[in-house]
């Protein structure tokens, strides 16, 4: 279906919304991005996800050319363009048209387009059976050398550790950060039961991005009054856990049963992951900026 994609102010056809070969988001990668979802006619964490795509762009010293309220109001204009209730959304600025060097100062203004388009979700199947995963040998890039904090157009490195995941034919892959810690999925965190009840997930330095649908399962275990432990773990406490879960906007809260061939407990979604995956679905149909 054709879509009206938001392109440097405009709200332009698909076939019209191109991009420079000279664009150093295509050349270099050089660029950040977010993906958001808008539930029955609301915008879910509209607001984190554009802190997150501010702090990304701060930390790679590029400036977005319109404010944060500007963008809101943009995003806000893609979806209801595309008559879109049920919407993910790709939002995207890379460092503008430069020349074929990587000196970003060649680069006049950065890139901003937006898409809105329908989410596709897993199969159904997926969330009542629990994913298999694997732990791919790729390990998770070195906070040192680029922070995966930093949500930037070079996702080779997820991508290297997706294309683990497909030659087994499961649909993710577990990273792991250089030491050996558990980090994060190629496009999702994760987080742990213990059999004693408490909920386990990687402390940020450990090398994983703030998922916004991480913090917010991190707000409904305080309010549950679920024990939360940000610690570095590894691979023995995943094959050793009551329950294991992923996080993410486009996968939202889904169970993991079987992680390198080891079933995770009896091999079906745990009780706690299902109760947080129904009170997220339930939290995404109040909360968010209206359309
Ligand atoms: N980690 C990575 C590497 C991701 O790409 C994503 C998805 N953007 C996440 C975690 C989950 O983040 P969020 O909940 O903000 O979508």
């Amino acid at each position: 279906m054709e879509r009206l994609i938001y392109l440097n102010g405009e709200l332009v056809k698909t076939k019209e919304a191109k991009i420079s070969v000279f664009d150093h988001g295509l050349l270099y990668g050089d660029g950040v991005f977010e993906g958001i979802r808008a539930y029955s006619g609301n915008i879910f964490k509209l607001k984190e996800h554009l802190d997150r795509l501010y702090n990304s762009a701060a930390a790679i010293m590029m400036e977005i050319p319109i404010s944060k309220e500007e963008m809101s109001q943009a995003v806000v204009k893609t979806v209801n363009a595309n008559k879109l209730r049920d919407a993910y959304i790709r939002l995207v600025v890379t460092r503008g048209i430069g020349d074929l060097g990587l000196n970003p100062e060649k680069c006049q203004k950065p890139t901003v387009f937006i898409i809105a388009d329908k989410i596709k979700l897993y199969p159904e199947e997926y969330y009542k059976n629990g994913l298999n995963i694997v732990t791919a040998a790729t390990r998770r890039n070195i906070p040192d050398a680029l922070s995966p904090r930093i949500k930037s157009l070079n996702y080779l490195n997820n991508i290297m550790a997706k294309i683990e995941a497909n030659r087994l034919k499961v649909p993710e892959a577990l990273m792991l950060n250089r030491e050996g810690y558990v980090a994060e999925c190629t496009g999702d965190n994760i987080f742990l039961v213990t059999s004693g009840g408490t909920v386990l997930t990687p402390p940020l330095y450990i090398g994983a991005l703030n998922g916004i649908t991480r913090a917010v399962i991190v707000d409904m275990l305080s309010d549950m009054d679920v024990v939360l432990k940000e610690t570095p773990f590894t691979l023995f406490e995943v094959y050793s856990a009551a329950e294991c879960f992923l996080t993410g906007t486009a996968a939202e809260v889904i169970p993991v049963v079987d992680v390198d061939g080891r079933k995770i407990s009896d091999g079906r979604p745990g009780e706690l992951t299902l109760k947080l995956k129904e009170r997220f679905q339930e939290i995404t149909k109040k909360d968010g900026v209206k359309l």
